[in-house]
């Protein structure tokens, strides 16, 4: 997977690369021992499964959920969704490495399609800024911007930019600098005339706002009407091979980190509301792009931190809301939260009142939990009620209204918290509530949370029947004592035949039969022998097969479990490994000698020839049963 640049540019960016800061970025991380945990982003991950490891010169990650993992490449690769060299590059940007090669420009997996139209985004950009700035195309949108009171530094910031009143300014310059037409059609930028083969500009007289994927690059374009009797008053890019409306947060590239930081999001309906926010110092501040929260932007945010507030500038639009937001808050491990602002206004208002920073961050902190606000509504609707038993029927009916938005698929802790507070505010018993519970209407499983990582869950070389399970442990604890403590090489064992040395001297990939242990120990062998030692990242970087990458990460550690462990006092790791799997050889040998025996004995010279290297080798395998034994885990002995 090297070949698309230099191998020394490919060494230069991994080792400039800072791991846990990498993935830190993306994913809140929380050191545990001499790792770094969190929650997946490969997958719908409720429990922190997801470990980045740095101990030892390693720097790799791996999700024992799903299976994902990787180096600084995958991950990059993974989660950006970029073919190798655009993650290289990426990777060397970051690091402020100049590449050596640069041929691999178009190279790549992910397809001219999507690398053309973020071209055909980046340019509209620019030029939408460059009409912002133009004297006379640009004075309506400034006037704007002016009257919005969006500063300077909140108009860079967000590369704001704007379309002139006429019907082919982006079309025009398209043609003149040759650039492909289909492609800025495919994302949404120009349209087909109706009558003629020609071609207009699908943004006309509007403010524009580009819209970015996380990574601050421009996947489509919002785009705010100037002339008042202009409809609609918003137009949005359609969705194209790269923006997806209920996947992208608005402003996301610029409040990551501080949302990372306070551990919180705040999201608002309106792109001015998010840029209102930012200019007012409130960082952590993104926008849905005119739709509710939905489960994929729970998905996003989960990870980045751990409570969502959703701001609605008035109690009716926070009582629409709060049933959608408690089914994003059934689904993902967040909390999630209403606040309604204050007067009926909106973020945007509020800030440019008077003390409206105060305000709003008063408004902020006084959100409330989605759930605490639809139970209130509940409770008002309870206290009419008269007699126990219409009250009755009206917590049945509300607890269904919960199972309904999925709150028997909740993970169980989570649920009985909620049960309590819902116990404690309503004045009755737990039980009570579980009693009064119905059956989840809903299946389990949310649609989407089936794994989507390229990486095979399944347990490597299952189905080569040829392969003992026995002795494929053996051949993997091997390899696992090797990879996490790869000085242990060194050490004198026991090896086939009665050999003893090194463990690459008396062990050799040949003797892996499992094919994906095999590939691993080559690497494993290969490395140990030219360099003495190895990391699970220099591993990665010679295995191909997504089994074999798997299962090298999967082995770190499995190591690490087996050198940890107190069951092994009276030998060490890498002599008990070596011990099962040359039992493992040596008996399957036999068994081998055994059968040729079989085979052969057709004149009564090869039957005793063959005899005797029968009761050779039986001598020898004896010496070993005890290790035979011990090698076989409970449960298979037969
Ligand atoms: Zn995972």
């Amino acid at each position: 997977m090297t070949t698309l640049a230099g191998q020394s540019d490919v060494e230069a960016v991994r080792n400039a690369t800072d791991l846990v800061r990498l993935i830190g970025e993306h994913v809140m991380l929380r050191p545990r021992g001499r790792e770094h945990v969190g929650l997946c982003p490969f997958h719908d991950d409720k429990n922190p499964s997801f470990a980045v490891v740095t101990h030892k010169g390693n720097a790799f990650y791996k999700c024992h959920a799903c299976g994902a993992g990787g180096d600084a490449f995958d991950f990059v690769m993974q989660y950006h969704r970029m073919d190798f060299g655009e993650a290289l590059r990426f990777l060397a940007d970051r690091a402020g490495i100049t590449l050596k090669l640069r041929q691999s420009e178009h190279a790549g997996s992910a397809g001219p399609r999507r690398m053309d139209l973020r071209k055909a985004n980046a340019f509209a950009a620019t030029f939408f800024q460059r009409v912002l700035n133009a004297a006379e195309a640009g004075a309506k949108a400034r006037e704007v911007i002016a009257q919005r009171k969006i500063s300077d530094e909140m108009v860079r910031a967000f590369s704001l930019g704007a379309a002139a009143d006429q019907w082919d300014a982006l079309a025009t310059m398209v043609s003149r600098r040759n650039l492909p037409a289909d492609v800025f059609k495919a994302a949404g930028l120009l349209k087909q005339r109706r009558e003629g083969d020609g071609l207009y500009d699908a943004f006309r007289n509007r403010l524009i706002f580009p819209i970015c994927d996380e990574l601050g690059n421009p996947i489509a374009f919002g785009a705010r009407k100037i002339n008042p009797e202009d409809e609609p008053k918003y137009l949005n890019s359609a969705e194209s091979a790269l923006f997806s409306k209920s996947k992208t947060l608005y402003g996301l590239h610029l409040a990551k980190r501080s949302i990372i930081d306070s551990k919180q999001a705040i999201i608002t309906e309106g792109y001015t509301d998010v840029i209102a926010c930012h200019q007012a110092g409130i960082g952590n501040v993104v926008g849905t792009l005119g739709t509710a929260l939905t489960t994929e932007h729970a998905r996003i945010l989960k990870r980045l931190c751990d409570t969502v507030v959703l701001v609605f500038d008035g109690d009716e639009a926070g009582q629409k809301a709060a049933d959608r937001a408690l089914e994003v808050f059934f689904a993902e491990p967040v909390d999630v939260r209403i606040c309604v602002l204050p007067d009926g206004l909106d973020p945007d208002e509020l800030l440019k009142q008077p003390e409206g920073r105060e305000r709003f961050e008063q408004a902020i902190a006084a959100s409330r939990d989605a759930m605490e606000f639809k139970i209130s509504r509940f409770q008002a609707q309870l206290q009419q009620a008269a007699g126990i038993s219409a009250r009755q029927k009206l917590l049945e009916s509300f607890l269904g209204e919960l199972s309904q938005l999925g709150f028997a698929a909740m993970p169980g802790v989570r649920k009985r918290l909620v049960m309590t507070q819902l116990a404690d505010m309503l004045g009755v018993g737990i039980a009570d509530i579980e009693a009064a519970m119905p059956r989840s209407r809903r299946p389990v499983q949310q649609e989407a949370a089936v794994v989507d990582t390229s990486v095979s869950r399944r347990v490597v070389g299952d189905e080569d029947a040829a392969v003992s399970r026995a002795r494929r442990i053996a051949e993997r604890d091997l390899l696992a004592v090797l990879i996490y403590q790869p000085e242990l090489h060194c050490e004198q064992v026991d090896g086939p035949d009665g050999s003893r040395g090194a463990v690459t001297d008396v062990f050799d990939a040949a003797d892996f039969a499992d094919p994906v242990s095999r590939s691993v120990a080559e690497a494993v062998f290969a490395l140990l022998r030219t360099t003495g030692t190895l990391t699970v990242q220099q591993l990665l970087a010679q295995l191909e097969q997504p089994e074999a990458r798997s299962l090298a990460s999967t082995l770190y550690f499995e190591g690490q479990q087996r050198c940890e462990s107190p069951i092994l006092r009276e030998t060490t790791p890498i002599a008990a490994a070596a011990k099962s799997l040359r039992a493992h050889i040596d008996r399957e040998q036999y068994e081998h000698t055994v059968s040729s025996f079989r085979q052969i004995r057709n004149t009564p010279e090869q039957a005793i020839a063959a005899l005797q290297n029968i009761l050779e080798e039986r001598r020898r395998i004896e010496q070993q049963q005890g290790a035979i034994a011990s090698a076989i885990p409970r449960g298979v002995r037969s």
